[in-house]
């Protein structure tokens, strides 16, 4: 029978996770200051910020990993304080730092991960060849994850991640030291993942990883959200062109609503200037006065 409970889940559905007024504190550093962003079931999500900002903490907190001071966050309706086992359930996680067991093969890491979730036998076994030819490995799946290079440890991590089913997909820096034909592969996948109905979150410090995969970026500083919306939408509001002005102190940035004004204010500047148009790393700029990098 269906509870009261699963009514009111299935109802709050629209939003599968839901952080509001987050604080977070560590010693005299404060990591996160009272953030709130609801994120819709299905989505592509970016979440961006500089070096600093506090995205690893909100990750590690929806995760459970990491306890927040106050503030409430719910994946799938499940508080991850109160109900942690039950919203570890609903999530898949796809660290940056490559945590499989090298000495075992791709196939006995699913199975591990699959133990370690409470998953019959049969469930592992068939979900884990299921997810081996998702991710391209079956050729190689008994072979130990030491011989396989890091694009291929990416692609297991991944598989890994899915192997429980969750709605829910946290991704932090999934393609950092890849190539990039490597890194292109891994957003197909990505991408298949998502279609297939998983709501995806992903920290990147790849502007353009953002822009090329995320349905709705949020921008964070300082523990706070200070913008979200799709890439197209945040562009649009800072300004679609820019001109860059070569000025004696360096490039200046200025933002127009169309290429006629853009195309007019170059006329009147002294010195060499560049048109072209705006991306989701000047959003970031302006926003925050630096670069992803800084
Ligand atoms: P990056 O992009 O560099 O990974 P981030 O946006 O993920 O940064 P966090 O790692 O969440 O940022 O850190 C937010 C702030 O909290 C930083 O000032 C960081 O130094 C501080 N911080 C994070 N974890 C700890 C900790 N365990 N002890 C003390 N300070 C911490």
């Amino acid at each position: 029978m269906v509870s009261q409970n699963d009514l009111l889940r299935d109802h709050q559905k629209v939003e599968m996770i839901r952080i509001g007024n987050l604080h977070k504190r560590y010693k005299k550093v404060i990591a996160l200051n009272g953030l709130n962003l609801d994120i819709p079931a299905g989505s592509f999500f970016g979440l961006l910020g500089p070096n600093g900002a506090g995205k690893t903490t909100i990750v590690n907190i929806l995760t459970t990993l990491t306890r927040p001071d106050s503030g409430r966050v719910t994946v799938n309706g499940f508080d991850v304080v109160k109900e942690p086992i039950r919203a570890k359930l609903e999530i898949g996680v796809v660290p940056q730092s490559i945590n499989l067991d090298m000495e075992l093969s791709a196939r006995e890491n699913l199975f591990i991960h699959g133990l370690l979730y409470g998953m019959s036998q049969k469930d592992i076994r068939q979900e884990g060849e299921r997810m081996l030819s998702f991710v391209g490995l079956e050729e190689c799946a008994d072979r130990p994850v030491k011989d396989f290079s890091g694009g291929m440890k990416r692609r297991l991590m991944i598989a890994r991640a899915l192997m429980h089913s969750p709605r829910v997909v946290f991704l932090d820096e999934p393609t950092v030291g890849l190539d990039v034909t490597t890194r292109r592969k891994l957003w197909e996948l990505l991408k298949k993942i998502n279609q297939e109905g998983a709501t995806i979150l992903l920290t990147t410090h790849y502007i353009e990883e953002a822009e090329a995969l995320c349905d709705m970026v949020g921008i964070i500083d300082f523990g706070k959200l200070i913008a979200l919306g799709s890439p197209k939408t945040l562009i649009q509001r800072v300004g679609p062109i820019v001109v860059e002005q070569m000025a004696e102190d360096g490039i200046r940035t200025h933002f127009f609503s169309n290429r006629k004004e853009a195309t007019s204010f170059i006329e009147r500047l002294k010195g060499s200037a560049l048109i072209r148009e705006a991306n989701l790393e000047d959003v970031f700029l302006e926003l925050t006065g630096r670069r992803v990098n800084q």
